[in-house]
């Protein structure tokens, strides 16, 4: 038998010979969070011998110690339905009122339902050690407050939000995005009473990495400072903050099946899901010019953060790739970092509790591997519990007659319509040509940006003209995060490889307007210069005289506007790489502090693209 452990961040396997475990059970779920505690129960009340592992003292994680008791999108259906039903009837017999439901009341029942169902809960307890039989799981060894155990199980379901357990056994995983490494920003939830009532503060707090001992400590005390550094209101009091730190995206772990952005948007979806995520691209970053390709067009060219999608989730997506019985849940499930984004909502995450808990306990009665259950059964017990929604009606809903694209390009909100003109394959070219030579200001503007994301160069003149205005436009969504038409505009002269502004959108670059027409200006002349090598030397001598000057400075707003992050060092860092890819000399090294670079500066010195 193999121990597996992680030694400083390093996979670490030692040949034990046999190995005596001091308990035995079917399934052991570590981390009893939003996922983990409805895996428990699900698998508990399917007559699975099933023990439930948590490092802190109570289930229910983000929900609960994390502060976060509303729900934001996802679809209804399942057994947390059944639990929120019962906390709501437990606090208003002894709490105070709650949001979605009362995080106390719902630990109670979550962990009443637990012991209900059978099964056993070790509190203040963490997972060091994976025991494997080639890739087989045999058990796992923990800290607990009676000290070193080991425990043997057939199917250990890493439901710790990390992916730790994954990570122990050696399993792979993705972090971060491409462009820099760095994952979604994280928040110490807090909550306020604000006149009288009670509610939930939600600010972005700025970046750890929780793979990091000391980048989560560093982000603890950090939080801890800005809710005492941050005004609050006469109105308003901090009742108190949460005391787990919520991160929205830890490592993903590496599944039989990967569900990524592009091809979910795209329709390549799965025919067998086990249940489906409903929501927008919820990223909490607001430097979208070094988001994927895909991301920048959906976000930047169409402004459709706050369109909501449906994702059809296959059970692959919890299964660790080449493993046998190692199984995830929650936030962690096999995702590319832009789907992440989107498939993390609470209720999505108790749904795939429940059906990971489903097909295991399956699989442990067919004695097959999960992989190999029959989809129909699996899929008949999830549908009997509303876990998995009956119907699905596509993935979004493109627009698909004509007057009605034209009128919504010509609204102040036509990023669905700029997006069906971008994926439809149809001869869309010469309707949209025609229509950017009309006098209606939206109608004409909008059918540039749908024609220049389609790869037109027809566009080219109109969206010149928008740079040049400084067109300040941004779409009237109602949605929280919308960006400037002009960023729009400027991210599509960098893809159409557009050399006429150059000079201008070094002035761009330079000046004072918002972050995300700034840092477009610059990416897309990166981008230009990448397409164009007899540009390199005008563009890089631009972008030097730009991030030489000792006083230059550009500035980002996290989402809920509350810490401003400075990424003048950031910049300039991805300014030399590529100036050294092309081979201009540059003394932009030494500008740059190395011991004052923040996380998200070293993750991108350090990510190879
Ligand atoms: C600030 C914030 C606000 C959000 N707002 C919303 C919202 O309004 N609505 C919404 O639907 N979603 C929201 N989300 C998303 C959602 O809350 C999370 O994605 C979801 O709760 C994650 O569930 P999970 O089970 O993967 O992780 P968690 O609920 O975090 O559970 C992980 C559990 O594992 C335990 N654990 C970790 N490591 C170990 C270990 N080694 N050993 C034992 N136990 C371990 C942890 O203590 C924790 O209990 C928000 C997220 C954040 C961070």
């Amino acid at each position: 038998m193999i121990l597996s452990e992680l030694h400083n961040g390093k996979n670490l396997k030692t040949e034990i010979g046999k190995t005596s475990f001091d308990s035995e059970f079917d399934i052991i779920v570590c981390g009893l969070g939003t996922a983990g505690s409805i895996a428990l129960i699900a698998a508990g009340r399917r007559g699975i011998k099933t023990l439930g592992i948590e490092k802190l003292n109570c289930m229910g994680g983000s929900a609960t110690a994390g502060g976060v008791s509303g729900y934001y999108f996802g679809l209804e259906g399942g057994i947390f339905e059944e639990i929120d039903r019962k906390a709501k009837e437990l606090q208003a017999d002894y709490l105070t009122e709650g949001r979605a439901f009362h995080a106390d009341a719902k630990k109670y029942i979550l962990e009443d339902e637990a012991l209900k169902a059978g099964t056993e809960i070790s509190y203040g307890t963490s997972v060091i050690g994976v025991f494997l039989d080639g890739k087989k799981i045999r058990g796992l060894r923990c800290v607990t407050p009676h000290g070193m155990k080991n425990i043997s199980c057939k199917i250990l379901i890493d439901a710790t939000g990390d992916g730790e357990v994954c990570a122990i056994a050696g399993a792979e995983f993705r972090y971060g995005r491409a462009s820099d490494g760095c994952s979604q920003p994280y928040t110490n939830v807090r909550y306020m009473v604000k006149d009288g009532k009670l509610g939930y503060s939600n600010f972005d707090a700025g970046y750890i990495d929780p793979r990091s001992g000391k980048s989560v400590s560093d982000g603890i005390t950090h939080a801890g400072c800005l809710h005492l550094m941050e005004r609050v209101e006469e109105n308003e009091r901090i009742v108190f903050a949460a005391a787990l730190n919520g991160g929205r995206e830890g490592r993903l772990i590496v599944g039989e099946e990967t569900l990524c952005f592009e091809d979910v948007i795209s329709g390549r979806v799965t025919d067998t899901p086990v249940f489906y995520e409903y929501s927008n691209h919820d990223t909490h970053s607001r430097d979208w010019a070094f988001e994927s390709e895909i991301l920048q067009k959906w976000l930047t060219v169409a402004n459709l953060w706050g369109q909501n999608f449906t994702v059809p989730v296959p059970l692959g997506t919890m299964i660790a790739r080449g493993y046998s019985g190692l199984l995830s849940a929650g936030r962690c499930i096999s995702v590319d970092h832009d789907m992440a984004q989107s498939v993390r909502m609470q209720r999505t995450m108790q749904k795939s509790g429940e059906a990971i808990a489903a097909a295991a306990a399956l699989s442990l009665k067919m004695n097959v591997e999960i992989k190999d259950v029959p989809y129909q059964l699996l899929r008949d017990e999830l549908l009997k519990s509303g876990c998995l929604n009956s119907s699905f009606n596509g993935v979004l809903e493109l627009i698909n007659d004509t007057e009605i694209l034209k009128e919504t390009l010509a609204s102040v909100h036509p990023g669905i319509a700029i997006w069906t003109a971008y994926v439809n394959k149809g001869n869309f070219d010469d309707m949209l040509s025609e229509w950017i030579l009309s006098r209606e200001e939206n109608l004409s503007k909008h059918s540039a940006l749908a024609l220049g994301l389609r790869g037109n160069p027809k566009a080219l003149p109109l969206l010149k003209k928008i740079v040049m205005e400084r067109d300040m436009f941004i779409p009237d969504t109602k949605r929280s995060l919308r960006g400037h038409r002009m960023a729009s505009a400027i991210y599509l002269l960098g893809e159409l490889g557009d050399t006429e502004l150059i000079e201008e959108l070094a002035v761009i670059f330079k000046s004072a307007l918002p972050f995300d027409i700034r840092s477009n200006a610059m990416t897309a002349l990166l981008k230009i210069a990448s397409q164009k090598p007899e540009q390199r030397e005008n563009i890089s001598s631009l972008l030097l005289s730009v991030l030489s000057a000792p006083d230059f400075k550009i500035e980002l707003l996290m989402k809920v506007d509350i810490t401003v992050e400075n990424m003048t060092e950031y910049c300039r860092i991805l300014v030399a790489k590529h100036l050294d890819a092309w081979g201009i000399k540059h003394e932009l090294g030494g500008m740059i502090r190395e011991d004052k670079l923040s996380l998200r500066e070293k993750s991108l010195k350090f990510v190879e693209k």
